[in-house]
């Protein structure tokens, strides 16, 4: 089986993070990974802070974390994916966006300006939508406007409450589940993944797998959880 990261940050783009692109792929190498999916945070307080009004600009600044990530991923044969970790301006619910490529995001300005439900609306036949760690801030999970959700987070400094996000699953069997290391800093890395039997060379691809439901979750920090979950067993 192949292994992927499917929530990670890079400290170029996301100033939350706190490892270069480089030397997340670098440890990624090293811990067995096949693959990441680079999610790095995208909302307006963030474009506020880079100074442009310019969308293209914006995008331009917002995928460098990706783009040296991907370089480093090609000189070492890894996998590495674009994808996108949106919040809106109604609240602090995140969510995780894949079945995107560069021009996606540069043809889409502003799309940080919607809610869930419009964000859902106009993109949900197109995009892989997932509620990231769905009860860490709230209590809400918007099922009607997801395709899935990230039902094992293993960031160890939030309790993102994954036995709700398990439970929540279970009672809606539909969704799709995801689970991520949501990594941020050295020593957050590879406590989660997405094994697949073939490899994932991209966003769109990453979205094929996902929903043909042909995959397995691994989350070692929670593994009591996500072992029972249906995700694992079905496949
Ligand atoms: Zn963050
Ligand atoms: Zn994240």
């Amino acid at each position: 089986m192949y292994r992927y990261e499917l929530h990670l940050h890079t400290s170029e783009t996301s100033a939350c993070g706190h490892v270069p692109a480089v030397e997340q792929i670098r440890t990624y190498h090293r811990l067995g990974y096949d693959g990441v999916c680079v999610t790095d945070h995208l909302h307006n307080v963030y474009l506020k802070t880079l100074g442009a009004d310019d969308w293209r600009a914006c995008m331009d600044a917002y995928l460098t974390g990706y783009r040296l990530a991907k370089a480093e991923g090609e000189r070492l044969g890894m996998d590495v994916i674009l994808g996108a970790e949106l919040r809106f301006p109604e609240n602090n619910s995140d969510y995780l966006v894949y079945g995107i490529d560069e021009q996606w995001l540069y043809g889409h300005p502003w799309i940080t300006s919607l809610d869930h439900k419009a964000f859902f609306d106009r993109f949900g036949d197109e995009v892989l939508i997932i509620h990231a760690h769905p009860y860490r801030n709230c209590d809400l999970v918007f099922w009607d406007s997801v395709h899935g959700m990230e039902i094992a987070n293993a960031n160890p400094r939030h309790d993102s409450r994954n036995e709700l996000a398990l439970a929540y699953y279970r009672a809606h069997p539909g969704m799709y589940a995801t689970a991520g290391s949501d990594a941020h800093r050295i020593g957050d890395e590879g406590r989660a993944a997405l094994l697949s039997k073939t490899r994932i060379p991209d966003s769109y691809r990453l979205k094929e797998v996902i929903t043909a439901r042909d995959y397995r979750l691994a989350c070692e920090p929670f593994a009591n959880i996500i072992l029972e979950s249906e995700a694992i067993r079905n496949v």
